[in-house]
């Protein structure tokens, strides 16, 4: 962004906050972390925990970009039912325009809190729209990821709409993710780009890569972590359902972006598909961190890419599917040394009661029961 883009943006952002101001819909939020009475650091604190991988990372001369990708659908009214708030087709700009006042107030009410709104756009399913922001250090990608959220909620409110961000509103169709986005920099160098590897891909952004896809079945209790999330990560649902990468393959779990011509040095990045909006964006922050240098550990390689829609792929293909359930995910998680050790037993206790506790609760509902029971969850 130049100069001039720079104070056309602070102008924009004064200009939203004192209309918030004048209409009395501020809000003041502080992202904080968890000490125990003695000062230490709390074994349960998520946001703490994925500061120290940062920084982990950052002795080893690395920093990692991410983003979160963030869905999201609009209901009329405070009813539990789920009542689309738009009519207009998937993607198209009628959308846009029937509820240009509410998108409007959600960018400005965003920009008065400093955070750099990419793109907004009507995504696939009813009432469904999707935001994407800047890339940013993970722990203020995880904030903003919050912060962005808890925005929609108040403004949507404001409206008299409701947001969900239930990983499945309505048990058919398609689903919200929470993709998250995210390349690995060495001495201000992308290394996800300009290298000899496959799409440019240099070897240590391939090993981070790496690392992240071998650990996607224990990744997934972390950032696809309700029983709803099942119901959406499903094959050819652009959701990621299997274990593998492809260039701009919307359902490889991994998916690498390369960006326009002329940009990949600064654009090139990996978006994983399979994690959504009831994951906690601190504990995915820090999963994601530990798979990926736990790949860099080991000079990983990616396996082939893949640039199909992987149901449609022989059984024999030695493309694997991800975990269908929460409790394989739970599974694989409890016999991930590399993430157990990250996370810690105390959390990784934490994260099994209440994966187990959910699950139990809703043993026995049907899909459409999950979908109306969760939907105002997240
Ligand atoms: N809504 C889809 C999901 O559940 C993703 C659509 C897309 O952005 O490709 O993740
Ligand atoms: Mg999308």
């Amino acid at each position: 962004m130049n100069e001039q883009d720079r104070a056309q943006r602070a102008e924009v952002a004064r200009e939203a906050a004192s209309d918030l101001i004048a209409r009395k819909t501020t809000r003041a939020w502080a992202p904080a972390e968890r000490y125990d009475q003695e000062g230490a650091p709390h074994p349960q604190d998520a946001r703490g925990l994925a500061r120290r991988s940062v920084d982990r990372l950052g002795g080893d001369g690395y920093t990692v970009r991410a983003s979160f990708e963030i869905e999201w659908a609009v209901s009329i009214g405070e009813g539990d039912d789920f009542t689309p708030a738009c009519a207009g087709p998937a993607y198209g700009m009628t959308r846009l325009t029937e509820r240009a006042d509410y998108l409007r107030d959600v960018v400005n009410a965003l920009a008065a809190t400093g955070i750099e709104v990419d793109q907004i756009h009507p995504e696939y399913a009813a009432g469904q729209y999707e935001i994407s922001v800047a890339a940013a250090d993970p722990v203020v990608a995880a904030d903003n990821a919050v912060l962005v959220r808890e925005t929609i909620r108040a403004v949507s409110r404001h409206h008299d709409l409701r947001a969900s961000f239930s990983p499945k509103v309505t048990a058919d169709g398609v689903g919200n993710g929470m993709h998250v986005h995210f390349s690995l920099w060495r001495d201000g160098r992308n290394q996800m780009a300009g290298g000899d590897g496959p799409y440019g891909l240099g070897p240590a952004g391939e090993a981070f890569a790496a690392g992240v896809l071998a650990h996607l079945p224990g990744l997934l209790a972390i950032g696809a972590p309700s029983v709803a999330s099942y119901l959406r990560l499903v094959p050819s649902h652009w959701a990621g359902a299997f274990a593998c990468w492809g260039l701009e393959n919307r359902e490889a779990a991994l998916r690498f972006v390369t960006g326009a011509a002329g940009s990949h040095s600064g654009a090139a990045n990996f978006e994983v598909k399979s994690f959504d909006g009831a994951a906690n964006p601190y504990l995915t922050v820090a999963g994601l961190l530990a798979a990926g240098s736990a790949g860099l550990a080991e000079d990983a390689v990616l396996p082939k890419p893949v640039d199909v829609d992987p149901a449609t792929l022989a059984t024999d293909s030695g493309i694997a599917p991800l975990p269908a359930t929460l409790e394989e995910a739970m599974a694989a998680l409890e016999a991930d040394k590399v993430l157990t050790e990250a996370f810690g037993e105390a959390l990784i206790d934490s994260i099994g009661a209440v994966r187990r506790g959910e699950i139990a609760a809703l043993g026995g509902c049907s899909p459409e029961e999950i979908a109306a029971r969760l939907r105002w969850k997240y």
